[in-house]
């Protein structure tokens, strides 16, 4: 908890810099400077929204993945909040600054309204009609297009730089200036290298196979070309192909399905663009990974050696729960509830009952075809594992969200409950 307010304290300290250094040289009338502060907060906090769209590795370890697009999805929209002060209350002489001002907040809000709906949850994950809507617009506007549209964001950043240095009211303090810019393009600078350099020197790997499993999923192994000692349960991997025709040359992740350090296993939904692709990616391709991501493994450790783990795996959710069950059924207890949408789809069941065999009666396994309702959960958990457990819930969102308030009308703290959602 300490971690999420030292993190989102980072939104305050940011501008800090660029809103003191105009302070103390400004000798504007104080209303008036108030509002340029407001400007350069909006601006800071769209510079580091650019920061954590990088999502540094060290940083998701610290906060999680969830907690980086939250704050960099909040930033977006207070920031917006800011310009709107801004703009309602400042002037300047110069028409072009008006005008790149009055676009770039325009377009801020557009690209933002876009980006709520498209790519981020917080509507449709809770309100069904418009996630239907969401998927039928998707086949027009398809996923990676509204990749590209938030993308934007870093054509409004550069009009807004433009905007500051056509302003008397600010241009004129050379040495706020020199910081302005210092943060513009180290903050650019940053992003060009994690999408243009940085790829390089990720982990290699070749394809090895890649089955159908069940309906609509797959199994895809990569051999990595050099162990990675830092890979632990339940991680998660950005995964581009190179050179494969098949597939756009977009990262997108997918769970780590065992513990294996050397050949990484992935179990992949086919439901969309790239995924539906995958078919077709043959053998041998080579593979770039990026990560690993996840904070599984560390919540594991930290609980008590005999409190339970439940995991809760929706469909191809079951991936990094399986990885955390190969790493810690001969030790931990765990009962693993695995909801599938139709008998077909169960595919591990066999690997399962491998780790049951072996867990010298730790682990409980129970697949379903279709949803855990309330009376499922309180009938297949025992007191001790409600009382005590620690839980893992992975899925679709709208689905991840459903177990989780179901989990707490049994009696399950939320402070207990982990997730991972299977989009952005
Ligand atoms: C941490 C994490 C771990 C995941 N692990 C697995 C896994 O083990 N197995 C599995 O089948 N799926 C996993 N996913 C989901 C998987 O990444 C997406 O389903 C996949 O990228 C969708 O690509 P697509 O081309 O099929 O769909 P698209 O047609 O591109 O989009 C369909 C929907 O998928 C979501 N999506 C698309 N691209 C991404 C992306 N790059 N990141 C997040 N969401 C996206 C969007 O909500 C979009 O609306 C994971 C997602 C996350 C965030």
């Amino acid at each position: 908890m300490l971690r999420k307010v030292l993190f989102w304290g980072v939104a305050v300290v940011f501008p800090l810099p660029l809103v003191l250094t105009y302070n103390t040289l400004a000798v504007e009338p104080e209303q008036l400077r108030f509002y340029v502060t407001l400007g350069l907060t909006a601006y800071a906090w769209w510079l580091l929204a650019i920061v954590l769209s990088v999502r540094p590795p060290w940083l998701e370890r610290l906060v999680g993945l969830p907690s980086i697009y939250g704050l960099h999805g909040m930033l977006g929209v207070l920031a917006i909040v800011l310009a709107y002060v801004h703009r309602d209350n400042s002037y300047s002489g110069s028409q072009l600054a008006i005008l790149l001002g009055d676009w770039s907040f325009y377009a801020a809000v557009t690209v933002l309204l876009f980006s709520v709906f498209f790519l981020s949850g917080w509507l449709v994950d809770r309100v069904r009609l418009l996630l239907s809507a969401k998927r039928l617009l998707e086949k027009v506007f398809h996923h990676q297009l509204s990749v590209w549209v938030h993308r934007l964001n870093l054509v409004i950043v550069a009009m807004i730089w433009l905007h500051a240095h056509l302003l008397v009211r600010v241009n004129q303090y050379f040495a706020f200036m020199m910081l302005f810019d210092v943060f513009t393009v180290a903050v650019l600078g940053l992003y060009v290298w994690k999408k243009w350099i940085a790829p390089d020197t990720y982990l290699t790997a070749t394809l090895v196979s890649n089955q159908a499993r069940g309906g609509s999923s797959r199994r895809l192994s990569v051999e990595l070309d050099h162990a990675a000692a830092s890979i632990r349960p339940g991680d998660f991997f950005f995964l581009r192909f190179e050179g494969a025709q098949a597939v756009s040359k977009e990262w997108h992740p997918f769970s780590v399905t065992d513990d294996d350090q050397k050949t990484l296993s992935f179990t992949i939904r086919q439901h969309g663009d790239f995924t539906r692709r995958l078919t077709d990616v043959s053998v041998g391709s080579r593979v770039r990974l990026e990560g690993p991501f996840g904070r599984f493994e560390s919540i594991v450790r930290k609980q008590d050696a005999d409190a339970p783990l439940v995991l809760l795996g929706m469909g191809a959710g079951v991936a990094p729960l399986l990885s955390l069950a190969a790493a810690h059924h001969t030790t931990r207890n765990i009962h693993l509830l695995w909801a599938v949408r139709d008998p077909q789809d169960a595919y591990y069941r066999d690997v399962l009952a491998r780790y049951q065999a072996s867990s010298d009666n730790r682990m409980h396994v129970t697949t379903k075809v279709g949803r855990f309702r309330r009376d499922d959960l309180a009938e297949l958990l025992p007191a001790d594992a409600v009382r005590n457990g620690a839980f893992f819930i992975v899925g679709p969102n709208p689905a991840v969200l459903a177990n989780q308030r179901l989990l707490r009308k049994i009696g399950v703290s939320s402070r207990r409950i982990h997730q991972e959602r299977l989009t952005m």
